[in-house]
C-alpha cells in the first residue's frame, strides 16, 4: 500500500497518488454521524484511507408516494453536515443515486476499494440488500464488512435461558438490564482519528437537493439534535402530556443515528429509568422483526389475522384528516400531518380509535403514519400499532379499549394540546362525532370476542 507520507509528497500530482493507493469505504446508512460510529471506527482503524459513501436507494425512494418528503429532507440536510465537515478535513462524502447494487459497480469502477465498512440494518428489506451487495462486492474480490451500532443488544443476543426470543416485554428488559455492562456503551473515538486517514482525492460535490428527485416542502424544521437531559430527567412525570414537551424529542435522530444509541442510553442510565425503558422497547420492537418478520404482513398472533375488518373509507378518511369529532384523535391526526410528529400518548389513541372504534384494518393506519412520520420506523411504527390492535405481542387486551373522553381527562385536562391542533374546537365549525363511543365499544369486543373464539 501506498502510505499517508507519499500522498502528503509533492513529488507526484495527488490524484495519481491517490489513483493508485489501497482504499476503503464506508457506507453511511442509518447512522449519519462521525461521533461514535462502530463501523466508521473500524474502517478508520483500517490504516487505509477511507472514502464515505452514502447511496440515496431508489428502490426505497420509488416507493414514497409523494415527491415532498420530511425523511428525504432529514437526510440531506444531515448529509450535507456530513460533507461539510469531511470537507474541512480535505476529504469529503461521495452521495450517489440509484439501485446499490449499480452504484456499487461504478464506486468499484472508479475507485478500486479493497474493503466496504458499513453498519448492520436489521429491516428485513436491508438484510436482502445487504446479501446481494456481499455477493457482488465479493465476487470482486472486495471484502464487505458490518458491524453492531444502532442497538445495544442485536439479533440473538438477548433471550431466554433456552435460546428463544422473548415475546413479553418486561422479562426482555429484565435480561437486557443484566447484560448491559459499560463496555456496551463506551463511545468508538470514530471523530478522533484525525484527518489524515480519510480519503483526499477529488469527490464530487453533493448533489443539489433536487438531484434526489424531491421537492423541498415550504416550512421544515426538525427537532433539535442536543439531549434534552433537563427533561429527560423529569420524564416519568411528563411523558404522557402531550401538552408540554415531556419527551426527548429524539426520534428521528435515533432513526437516522444523527445520535448514538449509545449516547442516549449512557444518558438514561444517568437520568431517569423509566426513559431507558423507552429505548429498551425500541429494541424489544427490533427484536421481535429479526425473530418474526411475518409481523410486517400480517398480525403477530396469527388467530388475528380473523378480525372482519369493515374498513369504511369515508371513515378512514375523517380519521387521516383529523375530522372524526373526537377532539383528541383530531388533534393527533392534525398534528401529525402539520408536523410529522405525534405524541406516544395520543399515537396510542388514535391508533386504538382506527382500530377500535372504526374497526378499520390496523395495517392502513401503520400505512398512513408510515407515509407521514419523520421518525418512521417500520419495528416501532409495526410493534406500535399491532399493540394498539391487540394482534402485538404484549398487547393491549382487546376488551380494554381506550376511551377518548377519558384519555383526554387524565392527559390533556385543559384540553391545550386539542386547542392547539383545532382551532374550531367548541365551535360550531367543529365536526359531530362520527360513532358513538359506546356503542362502538361493545362493537368491538364482539366481534373481536368472535374473531378470536377458536384461539
Ligand atoms: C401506533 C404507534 C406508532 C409508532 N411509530 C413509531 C415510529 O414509526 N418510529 C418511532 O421511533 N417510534 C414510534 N412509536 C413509538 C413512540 O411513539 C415514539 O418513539 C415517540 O413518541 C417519539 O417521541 P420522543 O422521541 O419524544 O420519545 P421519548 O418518549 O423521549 O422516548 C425516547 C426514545 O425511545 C424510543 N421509543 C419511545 N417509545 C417507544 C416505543 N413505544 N416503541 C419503540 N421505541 C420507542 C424512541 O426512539 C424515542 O425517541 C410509535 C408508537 C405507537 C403507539
Amino acid at each position: 500500500m501506498w502510505g499517508r507520507e507519499s500522498a502528503d509528497s509533492n513529488f507526484l500530482g495527488d490524484r495519481f497518488v491517490w489513483k493508485f493507493m489501497s482504499i476503503v469505504c464506508f457506507w453511511f446508512r442509518r447512522d449519519l454521524r462521525l461521533q461514535d460510529n462502530a463501523g466508521l471506527f473500524h474502517a478508520l482503524q483500517s490504516g487505509h484511507p477511507v472514502l464515505p459513501v452514502f447511496i440515496f436507494d431508489e428502490e426505497i425512494l420509488d416507493k414514497l408516494p409523494n415527491k415532498e418528503d420530511r425523511r428525504v429532507e432529514f437526510i440531506y440536510e444531515s448529509l450535507v453536515q456530513l460533507d461539510t465537515q469531511l470537507r474541512e478535513q480535505g476529504s469529503g462524502l461521495l452521495v450517489m443515486k440509484g439501485s446499490p447494487e449499480a452504484v456499487w459497480k461504478k464506486i468499484i469502477q472508479k475507485y478500486s476499494p479493497t474493503a466496504v465498512y458499513t453498519n448492520r440494518d436489521y429491516e428485513p428489506y436491508a438484510r436482502q440488500r445487504d446479501g446481494e451487495i456481499k455477493a457482488l462486492l465479493e465476487s470482486k474480490g472486495v471484502i464487505f464488512q458490518t458491524f453492531k451500532d444502532q442497538v445495544i443488544f442485536e439479533e440473538g443476543e438477548v433471550t431466554k435461558d433456552d435460546g428463544k426470543p422473548y415475546t413479553v416485554f418486561t422479562p426482555y428488559k429484565r435480561k437486557w438490564l443484566s447484560l448491559l455492562t459499560e463496555g456496551h456503551y463506551k463511545a468508538y473515538a470514530s471523530d478522533k482519528i484525525g484527518s489524515g486517514q480519510w480519503y483526499q482525492g477529488e469527490i464530487p460535490s453533493l448533489m443539489a437537493y433536487e438531484g434526489t428527485g424531491f421537492r423541498k416542502s415550504l416550512e421544515q424544521s426538525f427537532p433539535d439534535r442536543k439531549i434534552p437531559v433537563k427533561i429527560i430527567e423529569r420524564y416519568d412525570q411528563t411523558r404522557d402530556f402531550p401538552a408540554i414537551a415531556g419527551t426527548s424529542r429524539l426520534s428521528v435522530h435515533l432513526r437516522f443515528g444523527t445520535l448514538s444509541i449509545r449516547k442516549a442510553v449512557e444518558v438514561g442510565i444517568r437520568s431517569n429509568a423509566t426513559w431507558l425503558s423507552e429505548l429498551i422497547w425500541r429494541e424489544f420492537y427490533m427484536m421481535i422483526l429479526w425473530h418474526f418478520p411475518h409481523v410486517v404482513k400480517g398480525a403477530f398472533k396469527p388467530a388475528y389475522d380473523a378480525i372482519p375488518w369493515e374498513n369504511n373509507p369515508e371513515w378512514f378518511k375523517a380519521w387521516c384528516e383529523g375530522k372524526t369529532g373526537f377532539p383528541i384523535v383530531d388533534a393527533g391526526m392534525r398534528e401529525l400531518s402539520a408536523t410529522g410528529f405525534m405524541h406516544n400518548r395520543v399515537r396510542m389513541i388514535t391508533a386504538s380509535f382506527l382500530t377500535k372504534h372504526l374497526l378499520i384494518d390496523w395495517r392502513w393506519g401503520e400505512a398512513w403514519f408510515a407515509e407521514k412520520l419523520l421518525d418512521f420506523d417500520l419495528s416501532a411504527n409495526n410493534g406500535g400499532w399491532q399493540w394498539a390492535a391487540g394482534s402485538g405481542c404484549d398487547a393491549a387486551p382487546y376488551f380494554r379499549v381506550f376511551s377518548p373522553d377519558a384519555q383526554t381527562e387524565r392527559f390533556d385536562g385543559k384540553a391545550d394540546y386539542i386547542r392547539k391542533w383545532v382551532p374550531e374546537y367548541g365551535t360550531s365549525e367543529y365536526p359531530k362525532p362520527i360513532v358513538n363511543h359506546a356503542v362502538a365499544r361493545v362493537k368491538a369486543v364482539e366481534v373481536y370476542r368472535n374473531a378470536l373464539k377458536n384461539d
